[in-house]
């Protein structure tokens, strides 16, 4: 079962404070504590309690300025949970910090419409086909199942709201009920085991999931989506998760789908943990999205898709920022803008980094974003419900507008 925000319009009006008022340098004390420490020595579980959860913690490792009102405010609806790693890595000069938009509240979230437009609490039409015991079954071929509700960090521009997870116990327990309907379901080719990021369990925990996926005869592969190898590299230095990764891809192909939205996030730390995955013979692919602010220049681009490949990660989709409340007023990039972008981004990248896909993931089916003609955006399904198959392989064609940023903001057109 997902869990979205929920949509009200309390603090619409507010006055957003002018980001430029952070003092330049006031550079908290306990900030410059952050850049000795080795990471990769840690205990995962025990670093985890350091998280920063609260604007008074925050304060003593980032200058906030006038906004700190406002983002009490903030805090109340949305948490706040940073790991100290991932703090480390914001410049704390820059109140544009592409990796502090990801991880730091903005008064910006307490507006519930705005310029761009109406939201939707499940713009991927989860709730439709939730078939319980946090099985997500939309494609024919495919099931997702979120496994926790946790995470290393709470994205600023995530769809799903956080929730705290259920005992381990209960967790297993509901994930043999999932097993049990896959094994039901021969149509089912692949799972995506979600969250949440199913990496922040207990090592144990995620072994007796995968042993129960194992060995279902008609799956072809398993997936585990995490963001914990950009936010938390640290989990990757269990030898035991690393071995029992390993064990399960020798039966059953495994692959990981991350999170990296911005070259700066390929640290040296990120890196060991992507090798670390890497070293189990899993393949990572990375799936960012395209934020207002974090990587909505022709360069971030660019620098990401290269910067991934280099470290040996795939670059396979760029998602458009789904039209959620208190996330999309300050995250979207209009679709008319930003196919330029991604368009320009594409003209600099080799093969291998134009592999990725800038995609639409929407209500009906997946949706690639090919590009535009003249005042036409093309875009082609790539993924359609069982029920609407047909739609699964169709081209459409819309009319872009100044700011739709969404399928649903653009009206149809034809081609000519
Ligand atoms: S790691 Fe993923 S699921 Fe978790 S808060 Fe960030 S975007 Fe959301």
């Amino acid at each position: 079962m997902t869990h979205h925000v929920s949509l009200s319009d309390e603090g619409r009006n507010l006055k957003m404070p002018d980001e430029g008022m952070l003092p330049p340098s006031a550079e908290a004390p306990r900030f410059s504590s952050l850049a000795g420490l080795d990471w990769l020595q840690m205990d995962w579980q025990k670093e985890l309690r350091n998280n920063v959860t609260t604007i008074d913690e925050l304060k003593d490792y980032l200058p906030l300025g006038e906004e700190e009102t406002g983002l009490r405010q903030v805090a109340g609806i949305h948490p706040l949970n940073i790991p100290r790693y991932y703090l480390s890595l914001i410049d704390p000069e820059d109140p544009r910090d592409p990796i502090r938009r990801q991880c730091v509240p903005d008064a910006q979230e307490l507006v519930v419409a705005g310029a761009m437009g109406e939201t939707t609490a499940d713009p991927y039409g989860d709730d439709l086909y939730n078939k319980g015991n946090g099985v997500l079954h939309k494609y024919s071929y495919t099931a997702l199942v979120v496994a926790t509700e946790f995470c290393a960090m709470y994205c600023r521009h995530c769809f799903r709201k956080r929730m705290v997870g259920l005992p381990n116990e209960q967790t297993v327990k509901n994930f043999q009920k999932a097993a049990e309907y896959i094994s039901d379901h021969p149509e089912i080719t692949n799972v995506v085991v979600s969250g949440g990021d199913p990496f922040m369990l207990p090592t144990q925990v995620l072994k007796k999931m995968l042993d129960a996926l194992r060995d279902i005869p008609h799956l072809n592969h398993v997936r585990i989506g995490s963001r914990a190898p950009v936010t938390y590299p640290l989990r990757f230095f269990d030898d035991e998760l690393i071995s029992a990764i390993q064990s399960f891809n020798r039966e059953k192909t495994l692959f990981v789908p991350t999170h990296f939205n911005h070259a700066r996030e390929i640290t040296p730390a990120s890196t060991a943990a992507v090798q670390r995955i890497r070293s189990a013979g899993v393949t990572v692919n990375n799936q960012a999205v395209f934020l207002r602010g974090v990587n909505d220049t022709v360069q971030d681009l660019v620098d990401l898709m290269n910067g991934l490949l280099r470290i040996g990660v795939n670059p396979y989709y760029l998602y458009q920022c789904m039209p959620v409340a208190r996330v999309r007023h300050h995250f979207q990039v209009p679709l008319k803008e930003g196919v330029d972008i991604v368009d320009q981004a594409r003209q600099q990248f080799d093969g291998y980094a134009k592999r990725f896909k800038f995609i639409i993931g929407h209500k009906i089916g997946k949706i690639e974003i090919c590009g535009r003609i003249g005042d036409k955006l093309i875009l082609k399904q790539i993924h359609a419900p069982a029920e609407n198959q047909k739609e699964a392989s169709r081209m459409l064609v819309r009319k872009l507008t100044e700011t739709g940023g969404w399928l649903d903001d653009l009206p149809e057109a034809a081609l000519q």
